[in-house]
């Protein structure tokens, strides 16, 4: 069975980041997984991210306990089910984190900070919390859905980033030092090249990487953002992935079917699905969201402007036209034979199937499509047998096309 040894590293990594956290030696900020991480850490704060949370409550199929205690409070089943898992396991008082990294509870937050650059749920869910805590609360709501990212915008997020300097002053009880800001920001630079390129060993066959790799691997650049720890720990895999390719070692022997996942994983049928797919010889070979944190316009020598662009032109925040641009170039740079669309129930932001974009695809790249109608966390709405028996007349479908081309 194929597996990366780095992987024991990265388990090292993410221990040492959730020690200890919360025990008062550093301030916390919580922040959104595509939020001014790297703003915070300038300040001093140790940054914990809900939505980190949210997902490893997901894997460990938590949501089913969490989800039902927060519909109870009043939240709908319609709601983002990370939002829905975290506050439910806030409301129970439980948490993974206390089997998985020692912590009793998560961390209690000196401030918290959102952006609404992926969707605005996580705006009420961060309010639910800052009123609990009574903790100071700053958001930064870039315009949303658009096309080209021009100046006006630019300067817009920018004034947003700085006007939560003197929150972060307050909370964290630090001076704002620029130097500081651009050497957090260039370690951030550094390991988010890391992981473009880590992900882009995934263009070789047999790819060393995969989606259901990738989710795993990405923990670090989501939390350890704008730290040496997360540079080195990418170092480390990109020079493991590399000598994969020099040997053709990759995650299936036989590489039959290369695929691109477009949508939030469904963390509570991660296991099922990464074998069903290499026991049919099929590597997801990228994906929207792994690909989610890559920030290559990040500028140490502009922070501001550079965290601004890098922010707001994520993926998440584009119109369905540069979606689609996105898409066109991934499909053609990892050789791909067909596309899988997660449209996740509870986040319609991160679903892009809702607009017609499947059939667009399909025309403009001659592939085969698929919709996976599922969730991220609520697996109420995620039909396994359904969904399997799908795929496997999608993956034949693709087989006996690449056969007869
Ligand atoms: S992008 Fe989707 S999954 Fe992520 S916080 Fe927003 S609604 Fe939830």
């Amino acid at each position: 069975m194929y597996n990366i040894e780095a992987t024991v590293k990265m388990k090292e990594v993410m221990k040492n980041y959730f020690s200890g956290m919360g025990n008062g030696e550093k301030k916390i900020a919580w922040c959104t997984s595509v939020g001014p991480a790297e703003l915070l850490r300038s300040f001093g704060f140790e940054v914990y991210f809900p939505e980190n949370h949210g997902a490893l409550i997901g894997a460990t199929r938590g949501s089913v306990d969490f989800i039902p205690v927060a519909q109870m409070s009043g939240f709908s089943n319609q709601v983002c089910s990370y939002t829905t898992s975290d506050i439910g396991s806030f409301l129970k008082k439980e948490t993974p984190l206390t089997k998985h990294y020692g912590l009793e509870n998560v961390p209690r937050p000196d401030l918290i900070v959102y952006n609404t650059n992926q969707c605005r749920e996580v705006q009420d869910w961060f309010t639910y919390y800052s009123d609990f805590y009574k903790c100071p609360i700053a958001g930064i709501h870039p315009p949303r859905h658009i096309y080209e990212v021009t100046k006006d915008e630019i300067d817009l997020v920018v004034k947003q980033f700085k006007s939560i300097i003197p929150l972060c002053e307050d909370a964290s009880g630090n001076k704002f030092n620029l130097d500081k800001f651009k050497e957090v920001l260039k370690l951030s630079k550094d390991a988010t090249l890391l992981w473009q390129k880590v992900l882009r060993t995934a263009k070789a066959s047999p790819a060393p990487i995969g989606f259901f790799n990738g989710i795993i691997q990405m923990g670090p650049i989501v939390v350890l953002r704008g730290t040496q720890e997360a540079k080195d720990y990418y170092e480390l895999l990109l020079k493991e992935l590399e000598q994969n390719v020099a040997s053709k070692i990759g995650v299936l022997k036989e590489e039959k079917i290369r695929l691109f996942w477009d949508g939030m994983p469904i963390w509570g049928n991660i296991r099922h699905m990464s074998d069903f797919f290499i026991q049919n010889n099929t590597i997801i070979a990228a994906s929207t969201y792994c690909n989610s944190w890559i920030f290559d316009d990040f500028d140490e020598e502009n922070p501001f402007e550079s965290s601004a662009l890098a922010y707001t032109k994520i993926f998440i925040n584009r119109s369905e036209k540069a979606k689609i641009e996105f898409l066109k170039h991934w499909a053609e740079e990892f050789r791909i034979d067909g596309i899988l669309f997660h449209d996740a129930k509870t986040c319609f932001n991160n679903s892009n199937s809702r607009f017609g974009m499947p059939l667009i695809m399909k025309n403009i790249l001659n592939i085969p499509v698929m919709v996976i109608e599922g969730d991220l966390n609520d697996m109420r709405f995620y039909s396994e047998g359904q969904n399997i028996s799908k795929m496997e007349t999608f993956l034949e479908q693709i087989e006996t096309r690449k056969m007869y081309s």
